[in-house]
């Protein structure tokens, strides 16, 4: 596909996932020359002289380890900078409090990951007094209409959790321009693999690492991408001094590492994925899969123009009670119970009965359905995953 042409001028994505930290860091391996990046813990590094810092100086400030990662990140959304935050949630509460101010304007997409709703409502318009304008972003126009020269930032999600809807990159990015606002993507569900949100236009990258791009279920991390040298300089800042909340060097190995079979795990996610979302969509107690890789899927059509693929997200919506509902989770045993997504076990969410405060909030026009059942389907023998949700359903 041609994004992955204009992505990188030299190597493929997947040549780029296990080489990009490796490549960096060649360079700082020094006689031991290591084929695996080190994890370097040293918080201070030695001075040439009182006037001669070597290239990192202090760790929160910059880290080889932290350096390594964060061009990884950069190249694979074919991107200039990477920041690799503490978290998913720092990396975007970092890139709101550095481009919005006190009093500003943000439109945010309805339909977001609960915890940068939360941040939305709590923070940064109950604390900052922030305008903040939820909009349903599957339709364009809802974005033309809240978007003026002074608002500060537009954010959205495609596909969102947990009803993977979509919203036209491309198109929100020219409205974005047309008003020189900065567009930010949350790009977790996706995964660089499937989607360039660069590439179609946004300003700013982000994801939660902790999901796709660790893979494993064991660092909880974030990253921010942009080509815009002045909003990096603004996010460096903040990450760097005036917040100071970086990825630790271990945790950077482990992004690192994860990040080299990116390529590998999401063509398993989807392949799985596919297959069970089609297994789901034929049974007769399911109303609808939400699956932006099916036909039915009523934005299947910007689905494809925009992405690569459709990733390991999806979600069903149960025609039966929560007493089934319960049922139906206590007797898989291939799916896990529990939050979080995108590492290569599969787990299944209930939101309503497990995350019961992110069903909605103010200005929401859409509420997440009661039955809704979200999988995020893991690399295990698709046969094993299939069986255990026919075994469960009533
Ligand atoms: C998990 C998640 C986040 C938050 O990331 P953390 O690493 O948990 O802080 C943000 N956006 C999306 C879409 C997520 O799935």
């Amino acid at each position: 596909m041609s994004r992955y042409d204009n992505q990188i001028n030299e190597n493929r994505f997947a040549t780029i996932a296990v080489g990009a930290a490796e490549d960096i860091t060649h360079s700082s391996h020094g006689s031991t020359s290591d084929v695996v990046a080190p994890i370097h813990l040293s918080t201070t590094f030695e001075w040439a002289g009182t006037g001669a810092a070597n290239e990192h100086e202090y760790s929160r400030e910059s880290n080889p380890t932290r350096a390594a990662l964060e061009k990884q990140v950069a190249r694979l959304e074919g991107g200039e900078h990477g920041l690799a935050f503490a978290s998913g949630m720092a990396a975007i509460s970092t890139t709101m409090l550095s481009l919005v101010p006190p009093g500003g304007h943000l439109v945010s997409s309805d339909a977001i990951y609960g915890g940068t709703e939360k941040l939305l409502t709590k923070l940064v318009a109950g604390h900052l007094g922030v305008n903040v304008e939820f909009v349903d972003t599957r339709e364009t126009e809802n974005i033309a209409k809240a978007v003026d020269s002074n608002t500060d930032l537009i954010w959205v999600e495609t596909p969102t959790n947990p009803l993977m809807r979509l919203c036209d990159i491309r198109s929100i990015a020219d409205i974005a321009t047309d008003h020189s606002v900065p567009l930010g993507v949350d790009n977790t569900f996706a995964s660089p693999y499937f989607q360039s949100p660069l590439e179609l236009g946004a300003d700013i990258a982000v994801h939660s690492t902790t999901k796709y791009l660790n893979g494993h279920s064991d660092s909880i991390g974030g990253a921010v991408i942009t080509d815009d040298d002045d909003i990096f300089e603004q996010l460096a800042f903040a990450q760097q001094v005036g917040l100071g909340n970086v990825l630790s060097p271990f945790d950077c190995y482990l992004v690192a590492r994860g990040i080299k079979t990116l390529p590998a795990r999401m063509k398993h996610h989807q392949k799985n994925a596919i297959a069970v979302a089609r297994l789901l969509e034929d049974h007769d107690r399911i109303s609808r899969v939400h699956y932006p890789g099916l036909e039915s899927h009523p934005q299947h059509d910007l689905a494809a123009e925009q992405m690569s693929g459709y990733s390991g997200m999806l979600s069903f919506e149960f025609d039966g009670s929560l007493t089934e509902i319960e049922a139906f989770v206590k007797g898989l045993t291939v799916f896990t119970p529990g939050t979080s997504l995108g590492g290569v076990e599969s787990l299944v969410e209930v939101p309503s009965l497990m995350r019961p405060d992110e069903g909605s909030h103010e200005s929401a026009t859409t509420d997440i359905p009661e039955t809704l059942v979200r999988l995020s389907v893991g690399i295990e023998d698709v046969d094993d995953l299939c069986e255990d949700l026919l075994s469960a359903l009533p």
